[in-house]
């Protein structure tokens, strides 16, 4: 699906059936966003990436308070049971506290989901292989006194404070039933090892986990809701629906990384409307964003599935196009030109002036250098008379990254 074309700028899609039902709980979300609530497989790459930035920081932040906790509680454990239950206990904990340490240490925020998956496994897996241990451990506890019986029923908390953390994190329905199912399995295996058979107590453990996974399952998914409702709203712009400049820059890295790792070309095309001013100041303002929205559907319409549209300023637009030379990208630009954007509101033609930039046929290291570009050439297309398409020099051109000598010279393009 064109990621452009599939933005819906200010209509309300009409939902039925099972969507009005959701729609009534997260009334937040759009009704093509409900799927992301159900798996992560759907994601838009920027709800992806800033999810794995919030669910690695809060795995960061769970771990160091663990870290620090589990070994801790020794000293309540020191004055409760006797050395034989202490001492490997102590030993345990101290296995644990560096497992949790550990997983603070080397878990920094990076971009790649998986990356976020395996912390959060992790996080829940070391409680998970101590809770069966400590229970097996206790088996032989001397629970005459009080205090000690306390202590004991601390222990067997542990999966309940596990499934609870659930809910700090933003994350799917099916990522929820996945780690539930790892707590789960974890409480079942402590039941078995400390040989506690009566019926009525497992069932009474495991509906209360269910409850409570449920509460957790409830939290996550709004975090997640909330989310992607900023994230959408962050992604793109309301008055024309393209992306907003901050997602463009985001998305500009990204294929500038591809384009580099795959040698594949990379064109940029920096388009400004010609003489847009003139339209709020005769027409007023809101005449003025008709007319920007009908622009950007009209280059919407002109692009391809894989070209990225974003606003890059008021009535400015940088036109991302993945696998495209610079010629290929000079033909869409005059295609459009001829086309003609759109009408202002006295039935004249509005035009752009238009530079286009290519990584390979312009050397550039970074995206800063082909923006620069595209941009230095749209205003020589301003200079030239406006209504023009400025690229750098193709005589001799080749997309391949070997032939990248930048002629400098611009020519026009009419
Ligand atoms: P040029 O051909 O040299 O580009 O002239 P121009 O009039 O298009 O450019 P200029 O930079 O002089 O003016 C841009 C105008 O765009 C000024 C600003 O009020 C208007 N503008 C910026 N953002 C918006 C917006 O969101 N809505 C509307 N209606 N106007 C906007
Ligand atoms: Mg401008
Ligand atoms: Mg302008």
């Amino acid at each position: 699906m064109n990621a452009n074309k599939s933005a819906n700028t200010n209509a309300k899609p009409a939902l039925h059936g099972w969507q009005r039902i959701f729609n009534s709980f997260f009334n937040e979300l759009q009704a093509s966003d409900y799927t992301y609530l159900l798996s992560s497989l759907q994601h838009p790459h920027l709800l992806a990436i800033k999810r794995t930035g919030i669910i690695v920081s809060r795995v960061r932040l769970v771990a160091i308070l663990f870290a620090i906790m589990t070994p801790l509680w020794s000293v309540i454990d020191f004055f409760v049971f006797s050395a034989h239950i202490w001492v490997p206990m102590t030993l345990l904990r101290a296995i644990t506290g560096f497992a949790f340490l550990a997983l603070f240490l080397y878990y920094k925020p990076r971009k790649k989901p998986a990356h976020a998956y395996r912390a959060l496994f992790f996080l829940l897996l070391i409680p998970s292989v101590f809770y069966p241990i400590s229970q097996y451990l206790l088996i032989h506890a001397d629970l005459s006194e009080h205090l000690a019986q306390l202590v004991l029923v601390g222990y067997t908390f542990l999966p309940f404070v596990l499934i609870a953390s659930l809910a700090i994190f933003p994350i799917t329905l099916k990522e929820n039933l996945a780690l539930s199912s790892l707590i789960m399995s974890a409480q079942l295996l402590g039941i078995i090892l400390s040989n506690d058979n009566q019926l009525a107590n497992i069932i009474g453990i495991i509906w209360l986990l269910a409850l409570l996974g449920c509460i957790a399952t409830m939290a996550g998914i709004s975090q997640l809701a909330l989310m992607a409702a900023l994230v959408r709203q962050t992604i793109r712009d309301t008055i024309t629906g393209c992306f907003t400049r901050s997602s463009g820059e985001e998305l500009l890295s990204l294929q500038f990384a591809i384009a580099q790792r795959s040698k594949t070309a990379l064109s940029l095309a920096f388009i400004d409307l010609d003489n847009f001013k003139a339209v709020n100041d005769q027409f007023g303002h809101e005449a003025g964003d008709i007319v920007l929205r009908h622009a950007a559907t009209a280059i919407m319409n002109e692009l391809r599935d894989s070209d990225l549209l974003a606003r890059w300023g008021g009535e400015e637009f940088l036109l991302i196009m993945p696998n495209t030379s610079i010629s290929q990208a000079k033909t869409a630009m005059e295609r459009l030109r001829r086309l003609g954007l759109c009408k202002r509101p006295d039935g004249t033609v509005m035009t752009a002036s238009v530079g286009i930039s290519e990584v390979w046929r312009d050397a550039v290291s970074d995206t800063g250098q082909l923006v620069d570009l595209a941009d230095q050439r749209m205003y020589l297309a301003k200079e030239s008379g406006r209504n023009a398409i400025f690229c750098a020099d193709d005589s001799a051109f080749d997309t391949k990254p070997n032939a990248t000598q930048n002629a400098g010279a611009a020519n026009i393009e009419k």
